[in-house]
């Protein structure tokens, strides 16, 4: 068969223009707009599920999936439907309404939060989780991981992923030194950091956070039993334990990463923060947790939270559309997707004597090229070969697939993606490849 090539970006080009002259760099989030792999960033059009269709007419499959949300694909008929129906009744009365009790439900149906509180980012969910366990345990300290990234919460800045490491920024000006002050950074996966910083300041401390799984610096799944030993080690020393499933929660399982996590081995963390697929591809995010610590915040409790757009109905039904849709079958089905797709990235690689290594958590998973030794901390995963991604980036963009501009991120799978997506991906493979062994 043929390989599709994309023909050309110049009204791509001409919106980037406009767009730099109205908004710094031209995007509304860094990693959109190309810095780290170069060129021009694609303006979409529309999409339909598995594929992008950009402003000058190039079609994409997407392997980004909105960074997440977009689990059924894009446009999915019965979210498109329950969407327009909904905003046909009003789209914001400023009031609580039935579409959100029943997303809540569902959460709490999925997950082992108690009660949950709805935001409009997965950076708000963050940012309030933060505030409730220094309201609830009366400590300031926080605990995170280098390489995580949990959204632009000043104080959860410091060496954080995604577009912060993308862009080599050691935290950010505009955070004064005394909010970073409070949160300590540890190196992923080494129990024998924690063990020294709670034996140092373990009454000091207000929580950990963590991502379930790390996607913000390439996929680097937990060691067995490391999110355990945070639980548990957070509770002997009366911190809570944050989880943070922005990007893993309803994706990686049913449960999200916790179904393959603490439901088998039997814990639970105190908070939990969810984002993406909960919103259904509209802005809907949510923390919950502990019933004790949830009922903290205002109106029962002292902790202030609020937003004018929380909760809001047609997010709300978008994403209680797009749960309700993903059913064991679907989970299935990206499980399968996310192995066939890493067996062929595999392959290509090989074939082409790219050395890589290419890792997995639950159906989030990602290539480091130019290294062949696993990636288990931040420091590992800035050992990689970023001329080589470039290329190899480029190279598959031309050939009509869409991966994240960055290789600190993860690729994420849809369950649209068909046998015509997986062609096109598998084609696009057998030039990229080259392409990066030649950079
Ligand atoms: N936490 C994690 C684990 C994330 O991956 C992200 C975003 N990629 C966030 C928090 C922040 O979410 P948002 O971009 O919706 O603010």
């Amino acid at each position: 068969g043929t390989i599709r090539v994309v023909s050309g970006s110049d009204v791509s080009a001409s919106l980037f223009d406009r767009a730099r002259a109205v908004s710094p760099g031209g995007v509304n989030s860094p990693v959109r707009a190309f810095k780290a792999v170069g060129g021009t960033p694609r303006f979409m059009s529309s999409a339909s599920g598995s594929w992008l269709t950009d402003a000058d007419g190039n079609r994409y499959v997407d392997l980004v999936a909105s960074w997440g949300p977009m689990l059924l694909g894009h446009a999915h008929p019965e979210v498109v439907a329950a969407v327009q129906a909904a905003a046909a009744r009003g789209t914001s009365f400023g009031t609580p309404s039935e579409p959100e009790v029943e997303l809540a439900e569902e959460i709490v149906a999925r997950t082992p939060v108690d009660l949950v509180r709805m935001v409009s980012s997965g950076t708000e969910a963050t940012m309030s989780a933060i505030r409730l366990a220094r309201g609830f345990t009366g400590r300031d300290v926080v605990v995170k991981f280098a390489g995580c990234y949990h959204g632009h919460v000043d104080s959860l800045l410091a060496e954080a992923g995604s577009g912060v490491v993308t862009f080599g920024l050691p935290g950010t000006p505009g955070v004064p030194d005394a909010f970073t002050a409070e949160t300590l950074v540890l190196p992923y996966n080494d129990p024998a950091a924690v063990r020294a910083v709670f034996s140092e300041h373990g009454d000091r401390i207000a929580c950990v956070i963590t991502e379930a799984a790390a996607g913000n610096m390439g996929a680097v799944a937990p060691e067995p039993g490391f999110n355990a030993f945070l639980a548990r080690t957070c509770r002997e020393h009366g911190a809570l334990f944050v989880s943070d499933e922005v990007m893993t929660g309803f994706r990686a399982s049913r449960q999200g990463y916790w179904g393959i996590d603490g439901a088998v081995e039997g814990w639970a963390p105190d908070l939990m923060t969810f984002g993406k697929v909960m919103g259904g591809g509209f802005p809907a995010a949510a923390f919950g947790g502990r019933e004790d610590v949830m009922r903290m915040l205002a109106p029962e409790g002292p902790v202030y939270q609020a937003g004018t757009l929380s909760g809001n109905p047609v997010a709300t039904t978008a994403g209680l559309t797009t749960l309700r849709l993903a059913t064991d079958e679907v989970y299935t089905h990206l499980d399968d997707l996310a192995s066939t797709i890493q067996t062929m990235l595999r392959d290509a690689l090989g074939a082409a004597g790219v050395p890589h290594v290419v890792q997995s958590a639950g159906t989030l998973f990602s290539p480091y090229l130019g290294r062949t030794e696993p990636v288990r901390d931040f420091s590992d995963a800035q050992d990689q070969d970023p001329a080589a991604y470039r290329a190899f980036f480029h190279a598959m963009l031309e050939h009509g697939v869409y991966l994240p501009p960055s290789s600190y991120e993860a690729w994420f799978v849809s369950d649209s993606l068909d046998d015509d997506a997986l062609d096109q991906i598998e084609k696009a493979l057998s030039a990229a490849a080259p392409a990066a062994a030649a950079a």
